[in-house]
């Protein structure tokens, strides 16, 4: 579906979102990629929305990508006889591995890889962060704290360990069954929660197996210190500012997001901003000032997505969060500020003949009367590299393979057409002048950047630059090239 814009909308589903007519009509507010999050809803709901959003995708003929968040090990605390107790700052607080039912004076912590790791100094949160503890002494199946901010306690709240890596995979054995589970009805993409090495993100592609591409989700601080082993390892990041600012104050998550932004379009690889983009619509048909400022922020920055969460899960404005983020683009997207933001944060011309094709194609097309940039990929890679050039024409990604054209829905700019295998470079061309008359891109009379590589259905070897007419001659015409 063609959009007015270059940054794509990820829309979380959940029970406000579920049946065909809201999950269409989000597609057509502007809804690139769908995200089905692993930690809600069974299999039979997953499968469910699945189907749905498949047949939405055939039904307007629009490449859908469809995102499932891996919900990540979970740590909590054990139960308190009373339920819950009052913790008050300055007192002593322990942690054990006892299943006793807890107290004032301590409570269980099921998770004995969380003692193996921590240390004297550490901070345990629990509840969101809104209680916050500090580890005076520990052992292999104790912690003895001190409470730093108290609150009330009770049965099985969140526990966040920021400052220790844990010997925790990411992946826990819910996470492997839902792998398997969504990999098999077929999924574009996993996130992957509690990512704090590469070895993480390796783990998870060797379970995909090449079925879905895999992308981090930076929401712990060991995943922002390795940041750049775990961009290396993925096919794509999420800021996940969330757990982020729960384990690092608030005020560290915007210079963190500019940061990660940035390093993401070096790489040529997506990146999502997620989490309270638009927090007061779930219950109001308004945004506030602040929220519209804070996507407006994000598509300057560059990001590739813009995501909500439960704005179009669960709240009661599903297709207004989607209207309002695809406005708040258009409008930032035709500022001129926006223009020298992203001009001026291009990264050189890289060193590989793909890197040149591509740079040359943003020149050309920006510098003539060029209506747009169609470049046959297969396994996205020049897509990519196309849109980390952020050009001002849009770019078309022609590919002949379902898959990379849904992955590529997630990325900067992409309008993506699944075409034919092509065999010679006359029929790229021919399939791109069609693409782009088809999609409105251009007309009679108008001119595209084809690229493309040579020989064809080899990933990786972008070697052609071709300035093609968009005339109906040379659709039938008949000759070889
Ligand atoms: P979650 O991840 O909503 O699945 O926890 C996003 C975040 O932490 O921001
Ligand atoms: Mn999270």
């Amino acid at each position: 579906m063609r959009r007015q814009r270059n940054v794509k909308i990820v829309a979380t589903l959940g029970p406000a979102s579920s049946d065909y007519e809201t999950i269409r009509a989000l597609h057509e507010a502007g809804a690139d990629v769908f995200r089905l999050n692993m930690s809600h809803g069974s299999h039979e709901e997953i499968a469910e929305r699945h189907r749905i959003i498949r047949k939405v995708e055939t039904d307007l003929d629009s490449a859908i990508a469809i995102l499932a968040d891996l919900q990540g090990p979970k740590l909590r605390v054990g139960t308190f006889a009373n339920g819950s107790e009052e913790l008050v700052e300055g007192a002593a607080f322990r942690m054990d591995l006892d299943e006793t039912p807890g107290d004032v004076n301590r409570v269980n912590l099921p998770h004995p890889e969380i003692f193996q790791a921590l240390e004297p100094g550490a901070s345990l949160l629990v509840n969101d962060g809104k209680i916050r503890l500090k580890v005076e002494s520990c052992g292999v199946d104790f912690a003895d704290c001190s409470v730093v901010i108290g609150g009330t306690i009770s049965n099985r709240k969140g526990v966040n360990v920021p400052d220790v890596m844990l010997p925790l995979a990411a992946l826990s054995e819910k996470d492997r069954k839902d792998l398997e589970f969504v990999c098999e009805l077929g999924v574009d993409w996993l996130a992957l929660s509690f990512v704090q090495r590469a070895k993480d993100v390796f783990e998870a592609k060797g379970l995909a197996d090449g079925r879905a591409a895999v992308l981090a989700k930076i929401e712990k601080p060991k995943a922002v210190e390795f940041f750049e082993e775990i961009l290396d390892a993925s096919d794509g990041i999420m800021v996940a500012r969330g757990d982020l600012g729960v384990e690092l104050p608030v005020s560290a998550v915007p210079p963190i997001q500019k940061r990660l932004i940035r390093k993401c379009r070096s790489a040529a690889k997506p990146v999502i901003v997620a989490t309270q983009m638009l927090e007061s619509m779930i219950e109001s048909p308004m945004p506030t000032r602040a929220e519209v400022s804070d996507v407006a922020t994000a598509i300057y920055e560059g990001s590739d997505a813009i995501m909500l969460s439960a704005e179009s899960a669960a709240g009661q404005y599903p297709i207004e969060a989607v209207q309002t983020m695809d406005q708040v683009a258009k409008e930032v997207e035709a500022d001129g500020t926006y223009r020298e933001v992203i001009n001026a944060s291009r990264k050189a011309v890289g060193t590989t003949v793909a890197d040149g094709i591509v740079a040359a194609a943003r020149e050309i097309a920006e510098k003539t009367d060029i209506k747009a940039i169609a470049c046959f990929t297969q396994s996205g890679t020049t897509a990519l590299l196309t849109a980390r050039e952020r050009p001002s024409v849009p770019i078309l990604a022609m590919t002949p393979i379902e898959g990379t054209a849904r992955r590529l829905a997630l990325s900067w700019g992409c309008n993506c057409v699944v075409t034919p295998t092509v065999e010679r470079f006359k029929g790229a061309v021919v399939a791109a002048v069609r693409g782009a008359r088809a999609g409105g891109f251009a007309s009679e009379g108008d001119q595209i950047v084809v690229t493309a590589g040579v020989p064809f259905n080899v990933s990786g070897t972008t070697n052609i630059l071709r300035v093609a007419p968009c005339d109906e001659r040379l659709i039938y015409s008949t000759d070889p090239e």
